[in-house]
């Protein structure tokens, strides 16, 4: 039976990679603060480790090693920096180590906030970026970048099979949905079913790219799996852009929400468009997004509606 340790396995992705990995037969185990998440949200046959990556260490070994875990929203992560930079450094550190000693296949999780606000749309990953290294969102989009250096790092000094990925905005079911964590498509689900304003910050002509859950699943369990998928950087999105104020529009129109959007003070460097290319998932994984915005979306405020009881 093959085993795999995920970190952060408890989050949103975390959860579904979990099941994944369940459903083909492996051996899974969990480490996770519960950071971001408010409930434990894994089968009961994952063997669940409660700790902080970067306070793990363990002799085990296990044919894969995927580092998850990190507070991706921007609004948690502002609040807390260190513990941000902390799951990118020596989280990411302490796993590279497990994944060494047990000659283990390694998978990160990066973002695609390594490209900051970029200069060239769609992103290909050759793009390096345009990152502030000291600004809000340094905590973690540099530590992001950090962790990227230090697992190219153990590829060159120790010849590990290390796997990264960018995921762009991925959303579906089990997404943090209370208002208060701030990921863009939640939040608006949940303003629009209870008809309250929708908050969009700035102009919102700002845009995103957003992927739906299960094709993230998709290209995930490929790239780990599959042999070509050794030492590439990969962007895991979508191509299509989307501005959050007609996000905005969509979701009240979808809900049939009485929701009035209101502009809010835009968020400090908020990057003004993102959309991902995909050409090398498209190559390498012989991947593309089936899920469409429309399609997804739905999904996401059945599931809230429910959740809610709304
Ligand atoms: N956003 C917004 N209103 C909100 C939450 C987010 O207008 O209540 C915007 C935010 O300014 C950004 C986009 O939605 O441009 C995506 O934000 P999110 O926090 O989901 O993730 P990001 O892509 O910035 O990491």
């Amino acid at each position: 039976m093959a085993s795999i340790l995920i970190s952060g396995g408890n989050g949103f992705l975390g959860s579904y990679l979990c099941e994944r990995a369940l459903k083909n037969g492996f051996d899974v185990t969990v480490v996770d603060n519960l950071s971001t998440s408010k409930e434990i949200q894994v089968p009961k046959e994952v063997h669940f480790i409660k700790k902080p990556v970067e306070k793990f260490n363990t002799d085990q070994k296990f044919d894969f090693v995927i580092h998850l875990a990190a507070r991706p929203s921007p609004e948690d992560y502002i609040n807390n920096p260190l513990a941000t930079i902390d799951s990118n450094d020596i989280g990411t550190r302490n796993m590279l180590e497990i994944a060494r000693k047990g000659n283990s296949i390694f998978m990160y999780t990066s973002t695609s906030e390594v490209y900051g606000d970029p200069k060239i749309l769609p992103i290909p990953e050759n793009y390096f970026g345009y990152v502030n290294p000291n600004g809000i969102r340094s905590c973690y989009d540099e530590s992001k970048r950090f962790s990227e250096a230090l697992i190219m790092a153990y590829e060159r000094q120790y010849r590990l099979d290390v796997r990264i990925q960018r995921p762009f905005n991925v959303y579906g079911p089990r997404i943090r949905e209370d208002g208060f964590y701030g990921r863009v498509i939640p939040r608006f689900i949940d303003q629009a079913l209870r008809n309250k304003p929708i908050t969009v910050h700035g102009d919102g002509k700002q845009t995103r790219s957003f992927l739906y859950v299960s094709d993230w699943v998709d290209a995930t369990w490929k790239f780990l799996t599959i042999n070509k998928g050794k030492g590439k950087v990969l962007n895991i999105g979508n191509y299509k852009e989307i501005s959050v104020l007609d996000l905005a529009k969509l979701i009240i129109k979808k809900t049939n929400s009485k929701s009035k959007i209101v502009h809010l003070e835009p968020r400090e460097e908020d990057p003004k468009r993102r959309a991902a290319d995909i050409t090398q998932a498209r190559k390498i994984l012989n991947w593309e997004p089936k899920v469409s915005l429309d399609e997804g979306l739905n999904y996401t405020i059945e599931w809230l509606r429910e959740k809610k009881n709304l």
